[in-house]
């Protein structure tokens, strides 16, 4: 049955109204009726399960309990005002603790009635409190639903404040289910309903929200998931078999005096197994004349660049230029440096485009470029300007690609006329492969998976701050044999201010312990001009200062090889994958290297064990997946803005087996019917139509 129902403006769903219509979209994304469909509950309540407050002992789960409110006043302790409302069961007493809302809230909970209080305890004083829980008159709750699990969404303090409460939420997600039953129109083709024992959309929809019992929901749970991942792999397949098909590449077939003169004079060292694997991957897309779009993956330090280096020369060889892509005027500089120290002697023309390249030096590199007197460019993200023009662009690498999102790539493809140049995105971020097929399903992979030869692993140890005179005294045993030491202080935007107090206040107790004329000192952060950066930067890395203080900003791709020690202060704070990249920037030369995490004494259970896992591995793939399962995949860099990770319901990391079975699906349906043509696949073909999907093959037999 079609039916438009679904795609109803929220504001007409009963009680919403223009107002909250705005706040729903605004806060939660939600415009239609569909979109609160698919605005899945985080959690359920039993509502048969009621918890005596004298047995309530932990601050991890939702619970709901039953009692009367006994007193409640508004207690103020300075500019803080706060209400505190008393509230009993037959076993004890317990507080609610408001800090907004007092007088709304005051005014509705009176004291003598019986209240249903939801939410999850908090630890205080040795005992528990509410804060901020939800409440319900106990006789409006019983009344109210004819399920056993009340299901909880997300909400958001605006939200809260207009009076969209998870309790209001999920009111609406009832009145709106009721009006849609025998509206929900069935998305999957039977066949594959049937073969995979799936229940009916309805159904699924039904008791995402309202489950008539655990194992409808396990069955709603698992359809929703199927069919996420399901289109997902679907959409992605499609793009990527017209993207083989449709884009004519340029053909770079030959390997010539470039590359031979360079891998039989200029490499100093014997490629890895590792690296040889990887440029034939990419040599065959090369001479395949379809155009290339790949992903390189590799642990810091595993040598991209010399990969990237050594298929650009085969480009050149072909007769095309080159473009290697950095996402900090740093990296680009030390990439035109090493570039052109590897080449020394091979005719081969290396320059630097930043937007510090000004005037007549810029106008002279673009007309250079423009006549192809340039071989590789390489520079900033003002290589994508529209000034900048090639003469024959036919090979563009992007380093760090979780600085660059798509956007930035299509830019690339627009350099070159005609036919789109080869693309090789390179990442030092170690994306777990179900992540990658999922994210990047529309790139080929490939993956460095060993570091040269002679690569120690770096030490890594936990102290507390009330170690640092110790962290002091190892640093100065390190810089008397010669080395030099990074120490980093997080930057997070919310609390920029603060530290950047951090950092200096550091830097000065810094300068205090290792005083001048014996130690010399560098300091970077964001927020300094960009020559006042480059300048710091420059004398750490020709070795005239020891230590290196600063924010995050070094955090990416930086070689300072003598550098021995890294030093991360408020270690708790970063990610697991900011830390293990920031590790990376020692352990590069020969000398035995150290990374000390720094941290306060006492540490939330997720700090905790992401702590412990740096200093037990340095295996960057298994801090991926830990990283993954820690923070859930909406928190990897550059996933989110990409927007390709949009997933509702399915985890890429639990549902692991649910994405292969996607995966093999679409691949099965796509082999068998690659236009989807068939009347069995009339509802994908639907989907895809309705997904803007470029599904024209037209030149394809
Ligand atoms: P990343 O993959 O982090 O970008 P780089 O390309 O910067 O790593 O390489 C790190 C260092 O390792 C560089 O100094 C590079 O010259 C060196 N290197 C690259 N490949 C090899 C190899 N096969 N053997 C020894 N050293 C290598
Ligand atoms: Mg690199």
């Amino acid at each position: 049955m079609e039916d438009g129902l679904i795609y109803t403006n929220i504001k007409f769903l009963s009680k919403v109204g223009d107002k909250r219509a705005a706040l729903l979209q605004k806060e939660a994304g939600i415009v239609s009726y569909k979109d609160l469909l698919y605005y899945f509950p985080y959690r359920y309540i039993d509502r048969s399960q009621y918890v005596k407050i004298s047995e309530i002992n932990s601050d991890k789960v939702y619970i709901q309990i039953r009692g009367k409110v006994v007193d409640k006043q508004t207690v103020s302790n300075g500019k803080s005002k706060r209400l505190v409302v008393g509230f009993a069961d037959d076993t004890g007493r317990i507080e609610l603790i408001y800090f907004s809302g007092l007088k709304w809230i005051y005014d509705k909970l009176n004291i003598g009635q019986q209240y249903v209080v939801f939410g999850k305890p908090s630890m205080f004083n040795n005992g528990f409190n509410f804060v901020h829980p939800e409440t319900e008159l106990l006789s409006v709750y019983t009344s109210m639903h004819d399920t056993e699990f009340l299901p909880l969404y997300n909400t958001t303090e605006k939200m809260k404040n207009s009076f969209l409460s998870s309790r209001a939420m999920a009111s609406l997600t009832l009145t709106l289910i009721r009006q849609m039953h025998g509206h929900i129109s069935e998305t999957l083709p039977e066949y594959i309903v049937n073969h995979y024992k799936l229940i009916s959309l309805q159904q699924a929809l039904e008791n995402i929200h309202y489950p008539q019992n655990m194992q409808m929901l396990a069955k709603a749970q698992y359809r929703l998931k199927f069919e996420e991942l399901f289109f997902m792999q679907l959409v992605h397949q499609m793009q990527k078999t017209y993207r083989k098909v449709k884009s004519d590449g340029f053909v770079m077939a030959k390997v010539g005096d470039k590359f031979n003169d360079f891998y039989n004079k200029n490499l100093p060292f014997p490629l890895t197994d590792a690296q040889k694997r990887v440029i034939k991957e990419i040599r065959s897309d090369m001479r395949s004349g379809r155009q290339m779009n790949r992903l390189l993956q590799g642990d810091v330090g595993s040598g991209k660049t010399l990969v990237a280096l050594m298929c650009m020369l085969i480009a050149v060889d072909n007769g095309y230029q080159c473009a290697l892509v950095a996402p900090t005027e740093i990296l680009a500089k030390q990439h035109c440096n090493s570039l052109t120290e590897f080449l020394k002697g091979l005719n081969v023309q290396v320059a630097l485009l930043t937007s510090e390249i000004k005037g007549k030096a810029r106008k002279n590199l673009l007309s250079n470029l423009q006549e192809g007197a340039i071989d590789i460019l390489v520079g900033t993200h003002a290589v994508l300007e529209s000034a900048v023009q090639f003469a024959n662009l036919g090979f563009a690498v992007i380093d760090e690609q979780h600085r660059f999102g798509v956007e930035q790539r299509r830019k690339m493809w627009e350099k070159s006329k005609g036919r789109l140049p080869h693309i090789l995105v390179m990442t030092a971020t170690p994306i777990p492969r179900t992540l990658a097929m999922t994210v990047y399903g529309d790139l080929d992979c490939s993956v460095i998976d060993q570091l040269p030869p002679g690569r120690k692993p770096v030490s890594t140890v936990h102290l507390t701050d009330a170690s640092i005179l110790k962290v002091y005294d190892f640093m100065r045993t390190q810089i008397a044999q010669g080395r030099q030491i990074y120490v980093v202080y997080p930057l997070i935007e919310e609390s920029e201010k603060l530290d950047l107090k951090d950092l200096n206040d550091g830097y000065d107790h810094i300068v205090q312990q290792f005083p001048l004329p014996d130690y010399q000192i560098s300091i970077v952060h964001g927020k300094m001009k960009s020559e006042q950066k480059e300048y710091e930067m420059e004398r750490f890395v020709k070795g005239i200062t020891n230590i290196m203080v600063s924010t995050t900003v070094i955090e990416v791709g930086v070689n300072v090889p003598n550098a021995s020690v890294m030093v991360i202060q408020n270690a708790e704070r970063f990610g697991l994958s900011q830390l293990h990249q920031l590790r990376g920037r020692v352990g590069r030369g020969s000398d035995k290297s150290y990374c000390i995490l720094m941290t306060k004494d006492n540490l939330s259970q997720d700090s905790k064990r992401r702590i412990e896992i740096m200093c037990q591995t340095n295996d960057g793939f298994v801090l991926a997946q830990e990283d993954l399962a820690l923070r859930g995949p909406g928190d990897i860099a550059g996933t989110q803005q990409s927007g390709v990770l949009d997933l509702k319901i399915a985890d890429i990391v639990k549902d692991e087996p649910l994405v292969r079975t996607a995966r093999d699906l679409a691949q099965f349906v796509l082999d068998k019917d690659p236009m989807l043509q068939d009347e069995n696949n009339r509802l994908l073909k639907q989907y895809i139509t309705a997904h803007k999907v470029i599904t024209d093959y037209s030149e394809i037999s």
